[in-house]
């Protein structure tokens, strides 16, 4: 099943469910190749955030049976040194899929090292041949998180083509190659960013509307027109307990004041859920929603650019 419905409520899209498909599909693919696929995930210095997403990526290519690595480099690590590893691994066969997670220390200029990955090994999406490929609509390994909201779209039956989508975030991970795969899939497209006037109006105009603005509980009621699908892209941390109450109804406050006590913090997307459910068709849960997405878009990418450098297809 890939979407539960709640009474009087938008219809929950399940991440869960269509990773779970992707993940099978390209497990699938994997026991069909000649050769397992090679991955390395870079990390640089100590962030506690990165730490999990790395964890997750190389854990989920062992279970596809993708070899992955992950190199954990010390903080203090320089450009210099990131750069070599970058052509070493852009010289191995065996590796079709390399992967430096952001963010990197202050130190390290970060265009730089993405632009040294070997485009065909840039399973994150981010060099800019890929980005202009992506502008071009010719075939790319795309980022993975906007890559993953087309999935829960078209695996939830949305219609994209004609629809009316408008983007909350213009950054290079997330807001532009968003508006990129949507004007692919032939929807109208707007971005909105900090400086748009009357952000409301325009969102509120939206059938689908993509949040990634970076603030918790962001996009509200009053932005999101009735019976719009809306996909909550963010992730933050609230560790406030009033502010937590203003976010979710009495389905879930429980749970979440339980988790802050817990861990000191609950993870909240850029839409506030409460009124997201109230107005909204249909609903992206955080978490459970698009963070799941991005992670098996990557082990797609991933078995993808195996097979175009290695000419299997
Ligand atoms: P950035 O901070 O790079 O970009 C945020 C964007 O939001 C900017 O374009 C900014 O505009 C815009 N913005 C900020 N304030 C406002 C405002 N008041 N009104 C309108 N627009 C505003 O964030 P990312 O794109 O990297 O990430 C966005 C969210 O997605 C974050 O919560 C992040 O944690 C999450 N994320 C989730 C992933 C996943 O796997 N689910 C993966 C990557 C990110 P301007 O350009 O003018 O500054």
């Amino acid at each position: 099943m890939i979407a539960e419905t709640i009474k009087n409520s938008a219809r929950i899209l399940s991440g869960a469910s269509i990773a779970e498909a992707i993940k099978r599909e390209v497990a699938e693919e994997i026991k069909n190749l000649s050769f397992r696929p090679g991955l390395t995930v870079v990390r640089v210095g100590e962030d506690a955030a990165s730490a999990i997403y790395v964890g997750n990526k190389v854990k989920t290519s062992a279970e596809l049976g993708i070899n992955s690595e992950h190199r954990h480099l010390p903080a203090e690590t320089s450009e210099e040194e990131l750069l070599q590893i970058v052509d070493e691994l852009n010289e191995r066969d065996d590796i079709d899929g390399i992967l430096v997670q952001l963010p990197l220390p202050k130190h390290i200029n970060e265009s730089r090292i993405l632009e040294q990955i070997n485009p065909k090994k840039d399973v994150d999406g981010f060099h800019p041949v890929n980005v202009g490929r992506l502008s071009q609509g010719t075939p790319a390994l795309a980022p993975c998180t906007p890559a993953g909201v087309i999935e829960i779209l078209k695996r939830s039956a949305i219609e994209i083509a004609g629809a009316h989508a408008v983007i909350v975030g213009r950054s290079n991970i997330v807001g532009k190659p968003m508006a990129m795969l949507l004007l692919q899939e032939n929807a109208t497209v707007t971005i909105c960013h900090s400086r748009t006037k009357n952000l409301a109006e325009i969102t509120s105009q939206a059938d689908i509307l993509v949040a990634a603005v970076g603030r918790p509980g962001f996009v509200r009621g009053e932005h999101i027109k009735a019976g719009a699908t809306v996909v909550d892209v963010g992730i933050n941390n609230v560790s406030d307990a009033d502010f937590a109450g203003e976010l979710f109804d009495e389905t879930e406050i429980e749970k979440r004041l339980k988790t802050i006590e817990k861990r000191g913090f609950t993870l909240v997307g850029d839409v506030n859920p409460r009124e997201a459910k109230d107005k909204a068709a249909n609903f992206t849960p955080v978490p459970g929603g698009i963070g799941l997405l991005t992670v098996a878009m990557l082990m797609k990418n991933t078995v993808d650019a195996a097979k175009m450098r290695r000419k299997t297809e």
